[in-house]
């Protein structure tokens, strides 16, 4: 094995959480040396339907580092379940993007603000401050986890698969005559034997307007799901045919409010920490660990602050309150009390599925929606915890 001397951080993983990791450390703390370490060749692709929400692309732009790749302009959401259907469109609140482009783009960022990134360099094991790959070894005064769902960093942690963990199968399709605007991502909870939901995205491929059309469904109990039969049914009431598309199936991974996130030498960020379990929604998230954890690391070198209170510092932050939020959510809307979580989400003249969207775009809430969202959902607990 060919050794890497002594490298102040090495990032395993080169998704949206490795590479703001990497932007938002050389930011802050530009004498830092860090290698940013990726299993396969850029361009490469990810399974994922590329629906990224204004908050992720702000801190995107705050870092001066969001990618100028081809995308699909979102205004609005629109939301299906058993009590109706509603649509809210409230201007400009983020996009569909292709990871394959993204993803590379934001490499290239990453190797102009002075990482070194290294393809094709599979980490293979860990020991302290030692990261294997079949090639090399590099020795890290921090060693950051941003290696998604499979991740072997967590695994080195001694830390499981994880509580939430959802199912996904997603195909890319033409458009049908029963699709809404393009600039609209559609979620159809109507299937309650799923936790979890159907999508319809909009998406391009080579200059072509496709549909990006998916199931998700978070394990909650032994009750088995045959995603590519519920899929399968579904797009043959679209007059469409599973088989004729290539089927693309992963898994997601929610966040966990009480897990530990790092040891004294290891950190985890983005999926390998644990993402939305509600919606699965990852790429925002991804993005705002990575910029966290950029000055965090930058205080660690210094002395000012333990590698250890990373845990700390993920719990106390907007990301980590949001994420405890959701989780709770889970249980909530996909717990007993779904048809009154669903006749909430759809109440209030569409006040709280406006409160949803405006989150996903980092755009103030008007304090009238507030309001009204903040009615209906006591409403809704007080019913619930009657019931
Ligand atoms: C089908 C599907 C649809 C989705 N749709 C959306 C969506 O529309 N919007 C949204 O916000 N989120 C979506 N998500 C979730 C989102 O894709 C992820 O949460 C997000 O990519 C997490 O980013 P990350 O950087 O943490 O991990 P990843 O993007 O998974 O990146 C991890 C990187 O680490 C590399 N790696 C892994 N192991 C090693 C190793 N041992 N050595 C070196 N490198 C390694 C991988 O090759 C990869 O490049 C979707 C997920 C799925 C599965």
């Amino acid at each position: 094995l060919s050794s890497h001397g002594q490298i102040d951080v090495v990032i395993v993983g080169g998704g949206p959480a490795g590479t703001t990791t990497a932007i938002a450390l050389a930011k802050a703390a530009p004498s830092a040396s860090i290698a940013l370490l990726e299993k396969a060749h850029f361009p490469r692709d990810k399974y994922c339907a590329g629906g990224l929400g204004g908050r992720g692309e702000k801190i995107l732009l705050s870092l001066q580092a969001m990618p100028d790749v081809p995308s699909v302009p979102l205004t609005g959401i629109s939301f299906r379940a058993q009590p109706g259907e509603r649509a809210e469109n409230l201007g400009t609140i983020g996009r569909v993007v292709r990871r394959k482009e993204f993803d590379h783009a934001l490499v290239q960022i990453a190797r102009q603000r002075g990482v070194r990134v290294v393809e094709g360099a599979q980490v293979e094991s860990l020991q302290d401050a030692t990261v294997v790959t079949s090639a090399s070894e590099f020795h890290a005064r921090v060693v950051v986890g941003a290696d998604g769902v499979g991740s072997v960093v967590r695994r080195a942690m001694g830390l499981g698969h994880g509580l939430w963990r959802a199912q996904v199968l997603e195909v890319d399709t033409e458009p049908v005559a029963e699709d809404r605007d393009r600039a609209t991502i559609h979620f159809d909870l109507s299937d309650r034997t799923l936790n979890g939901y159907f999508w319809d995205f909009p998406t391009r491929f080579d200059d072509a307007d496709l549909m990006c059309r998916g199931i998700y469904h978070v394990k909650m109990d032994d009750t088995p799901v045959d995603l590519s039969a519920r899929l399968g049914e579904r797009l043959t009431t679209m007059g469409l045919d599973l088989a004729r598309y290539k089927n693309k199936r992963f898994s997601e991974r929610g966040f966990e409010a009480d897990l530990r996130l790092a040891t004294s030498r290891w950190m985890l960020v983005g999926e390998a920490a644990g993402i939305d379990p509600l919606t699965g929604e990852g790429i925002a998230q991804a993005i705002e660990y990575g910029a966290m954890a950029g000055p965090f690391i930058a205080r660690v070198l210094t002395g000012d602050a333990s590698l250890k209170s990373w845990t700390d510092e993920v719990r106390r932050s907007r990301l980590g309150r949001d994420l405890r939020v959701r989780t709770r959510m889970l249980r909530e809307i996909f717990g007993p009390h779904r048809d009154q979580a669903e006749r909430f989400l759809l109440s209030g003249n569409g006040a709280p599925l406006r409160t949803g969207i405006r989150h996903f775009a980092a755009e103030p809430h008007p304090p009238a929606d507030l309001a009204l969202s903040a009615l209906r959902a006591g409403v809704h607990f007080l019913r619930s915890a009657a019931g």
